[in-house]
């Protein structure tokens, strides 16, 4: 039974996101007071802010998040503990996580959070799709590629492709039974992108896709593969030339190539794809002729958002991690937390930590909004993941030797955040995007 609270809540989203979960139980006790909402405005709220709670992951705090959300976060919490948890170094020998896992999630209600109901997707906000960013990060399990399957290859479909597309994938996808990736980087395009060679021609009314793409997260599971390729040699910038297709495992010439032996993300399959004279219908073009750089250019502030949000939340578990490993760690007759150096280099993170925190829910909130432009999205994505990766020398620092040993969370933790400045566009390229709004606007 639901919470008559979570009942009235009015939040058809979230509300169905419960009713799928089935995992529900009693309010989280350190729930604080409720926040309301009036056209989307928070109207008063006393839920702590990180800075003031008693730990940095505490589930009742800040106030972008109401009493809905806390329940979802707990239920979010259980399943990653009891599904993904257990299972995570198996599936980092494997390099990938399984099938199964997929499927629960969907059927949990975790995939797809913010596509609207009426195209397949569950219809929650991004305030609960970031439950799951951060949850994930909170177990320190990075094998399941949730959320670029859900926020970033899943708008794509929702926003440009046909009602046709839309029936054919989204559902699926929903529910873990279609894995998506996206392929817009090569062996010789990365940052780059108007510099990629795989392309499609046209034979009648089909399309033939020849190329190849590299470091495509999910890639080796993928079902379905948003393929960015040039259609148009001859337009007047490559922008002007780009098409996105929707290319299906399966498909004659499409082939996977090994899953990438990567430093870290050991459990997430990264892979190679290959495509070789794919005959592709004409139903296969995502969106309109030529658009797709256009496509891309609107949709990377969320993958920005999202990889910013993770970044933080990575932050606030490596400091909990180090938090607890200080205070029962002896040295010197003492505990390491006795130390005022110590002390010292905690209060610096968990100030950097918290300050990160503020900028990030005031762009989860601006994202709400719908307000989110593309130049602070990539100043929270710069700045969140340059902040992870001092968080997981400092931390792992803390940690003395046993934080390079393997078992300790922090050293994975520490390897997984290595690729967050480089990966969704590198933060040299962030700087270059910020920098191009300040000087335009002299
Ligand atoms: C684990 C992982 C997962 C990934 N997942 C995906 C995915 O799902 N789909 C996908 O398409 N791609 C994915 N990528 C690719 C990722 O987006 C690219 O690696 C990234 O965009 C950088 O491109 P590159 O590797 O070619 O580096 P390059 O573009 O060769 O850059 C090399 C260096 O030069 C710098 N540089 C380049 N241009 C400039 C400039 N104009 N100004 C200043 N500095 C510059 C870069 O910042 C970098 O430091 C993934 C990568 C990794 C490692």
């Amino acid at each position: 039974m639901l919470p008559p609270k979570v009942l009235k809540s009015g939040f058809s989203g979230l509300r169905n996101v419960l009713l799928r979960g089935q995992l529900l139980s009693a309010a989280p006790a350190r729930l604080q007071h409720s926040q309301t909402q009036q056209h989307g405005q928070p109207v008063h709220s006393t839920r702590l802010e990180t800075s003031s709670a008693k730990t940095l992951i505490d589930i009742g705090t800040r106030r972008i998040f109401n009493e809905d959300h806390d329940l979802f976060r707990q239920n979010v919490r259980r399943f990653f503990q009891e599904e993904v948890v257990p299972h995570h170094n198996e599936w980092e020998k494997a390099g990938q996580v399984s099938r199964e896992l997929w499927e629960k999630a969907g059927e949990q209600g975790l995939l797809g959070l913010m596509i609207p109901e009426e195209r397949g997707g569950v219809g929650g906000d991004v305030f609960s799709a970031a439950v799951v960013w951060e949850e994930q990060m909170y177990s320190n399990c990075t094998g399941p590629g949730f959320a670029l399957h859900s926020d970033i290859v899943m708008p794509y479909i929702v926003n440009y492709g046909s009602k046709e597309q839309i029936e054919r994938f989204v559902p699926n996808m929903a529910a873990g039974k279609c894995i998506s990736a996206i392929a817009m980087t090569e062996p010789g395009a990365g940052s780059d992108l108007q510099g990629v060679k795989t392309n499609a021609k046209r034979d009648g009314s089909d399309w033939i896709l020849n190329g190849s793409k590299v470091f495509i997260t999910n890639g080796w599971m993928a079902d379905l593969v948003v393929v960015v390729a040039v259609t148009n040699r001859e337009a007047k910038t490559a922008a002007h030339g780009i098409s996105l297709f929707l290319v299906e495992d399966g498909m004659k010439g499409f082939q996977k190539g090994r899953k990438l032996d990567k430093i870290g993300l050991k459990a997430q399959d990264t892979a190679e794809l290959f495509f070789e004279d794919v005959r592709l219908p004409a139903s296969a073009l995502l969106g309109e002729l030529n658009k797709g750089f256009y496509y891309l250019m609107s949709e990377l502030p969320q993958e920005r958002l999202v990889i910013a949000d993770m970044a933080i939340a990575g932050c606030e578990f490596m400091f909990e991690e180090t938090r607890n490993y200080v205070l029962q760690r002896k040295a010197f007759g003492k505990t390491v937390a006795h130390l005022q150096t110590v002390q010292h280099k905690l209060a610096e993170l968990k100030t950097d930590i918290c300050v990160g925190r503020a900028f990030l829910d005031n762009c989860i909130q601006l994202h709400a909004e719908k307000r989110l432009d593309a130049s602070t999205a990539s100043m929270a994505k710069f700045w969140a993941s340059d902040l992870q990766n001092k968080v997981a020398t400092q931390c792992l620092q803390l940690h003395g030797g046993w934080g390079y040993m393997w078992e300790y969370p922090i050293a994975k933790a520490f390897v997984d955040s290595r690729v967050q400045p480089i990966y969704g566009g590198t933060n040299e390229i962030m700087k270059e995007l910020i920098a191009r709004t300040i000087v335009s606007q002299k």
